[in-house]
């Protein structure tokens, strides 16, 4: 179904057949390798009409043929996988303390990982743009040298980002209204491929139901455990946006009114009390918060002293857990989602956070069993959101939005 922002409309040919090649695509990518007859009956559309799609999604370069294999009645089929190799999507995600990159090819493989330091919060918006087109330039070079065409760019920010990709406000980042995606097309001289922004919290959200061990559940929610925690909701296989595209913001929910001062100027906020941050402020006992450039070294020396079994440690990472389990009742009570990933900073922590989450998320949700939610370690790395912004670029391709033909 193609949707339009200015009301119901007839779709002519181009349309219906943007949208089955579109359907044969992710047929394809969730069903690899499958036949011809395999796509027709699944679908519903005619052998024909699929014979004609397929040979179009070859000719892009966006499914290729494997060798021959037998069917279930007995006659050979040439079974289909994706391919999408001359072809790039890209994401970059900004943080406190670096740029990641990851680019990706349509077959979701990863062809470019990068991690570059950037000094998140000292620098200006404007320093931040040029940073982030340095890196997106180097990338579409490298791509070009792999002969791939890079079909988009999805930038990463911790912050409120509205629908149309403005950056509100990136408390963390000190950023207030930036146009992130005009300035960087301005800086990368109008590409041929789209640029947008999103928040990173959401393109966490987006890799985990691509990528992750729970990508099969419709309903999950991807934390960010940077310096900030927001939450990227998946609700019925959709991510959930909100009227302007703020939803999520499940850091500053107030689960502590006695307690500490977020960042944001209010009290108790979640990301005040099980923030990476309030993790620091803990064992620095109400000292200077260690800065974002140190903090993976300092989350060794946790992990250290608790694998050690530091008694002040654990009961440290067990009450931040519990605070964060506070949190994912929240989530269980209002969504019921099948898992809550945790991102970022907690996933070194997680073997110490997560009993201590469980237990308060059950006691504070109605359902039995926290509603079946299980809290679980992110397994994508550090690059998550980046790895997200790739999935949105492969999400708007599965939707019709194919590349041309070679
Ligand atoms: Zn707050």
């Amino acid at each position: 179904m193609i949707t339009s922002t200015t009301g119901p409309r007839p779709a002519d040919f181009n349309d219906v057949r943007a949208t089955n090649l579109a359907v044969v695509l992710r047929f394809v990518r969730e069903n690899a390798p499958c036949s011809r007859a395999d796509i027709a009956a699944s679908t519903g559309l005619n052998k024909a009409t699929v014979s004609s799609l397929v040979a179009d999604l070859i000719e892009r370069r966006l499914v290729r043929e494997t060798g021959l294999t037998e069917n279930r009645v007995g006659r050979p089929a040439t079974m289909l996988v994706l391919d999408g190799s001359p072809y790039a999507a890209a994401g970059i995600e900004v943080n406190v303390d670096g740029l990641t990159v990851v680019a990706v090819d349509l077959s979701g493989r990863q062809v470019l990982t990068l991690r570059k330091s950037f000094p998140g919060v000292g620098a200006s918006a404007s320093q931040a743009v040029a940073a982030v087109a340095a890196l997106a330039r180097r990338t579409v070079n490298r791509m070009v040298r792999e002969e791939r065409r890079v079909l988009g760019l999805v930038v990463a920010v911790p912050g409120l980002v509205g629908v149309e990709g403005r950056v509100r406000f990136a408390p963390n980042l000190n950023w207030h209204d930036v146009d992130l995606a005009h300035d960087l097309a301005a800086a990368l001289r109008d590409p041929e491929f789209p640029i947008q922004v999103d928040n990173d919290a959401n393109l966490g959200a987006l890799a985990e139901h691509r990528f992750g061990p729970y990508g099969g559940a419709g309903n999950l929610v991807y934390l960010t455990g940077e310096v900030g925690v927001g939450a990227g909701v998946i609700v019925d296989g959709r991510l959930l946006r909100g009227g302007q595209g703020f939803s999520g913001e499940l850091g500053h929910v107030q689960v502590d009114p006695a307690g500490p001062r977020c960042g944001c100027g209010r009290l108790g906020c979640l990301e005040a009390v099980a923030g990476i941050g309030a993790v620091f402020g803990r064992f620095s006992d109400g000292g200077p918060t260690v800065s974002p450039a140190v903090v993976a070294p300092e989350i060794d020396e946790v992990v250290r002293l608790a694998r050690a079994g530091d008694r002040a440690t654990l009961a440290v990472l067990a009450d931040i857990g519990g605070s964060l389990g506070k949190g994912v009742a929240i989530l269980a009570n209002l969504l019921n989602p099948q898992a809550v990933v945790l991102g970022g900073h907690y996933v070194p922590l997680a073997p110490w956070l997560i009993p201590a989450a469980e237990a308060e998320a059950r006691v504070r949700t109605i359902a039995p069993d926290a509603g079946g939610c299980r809290i679980v370690a992110s397994t994508l790395g550090y690059g998550a959101a980046a790895l997200g912004g790739a999935a949105r670029v492969l999400d708007s391709i599965e939707s019709g939005r194919l590349p041309a033909r070679p």
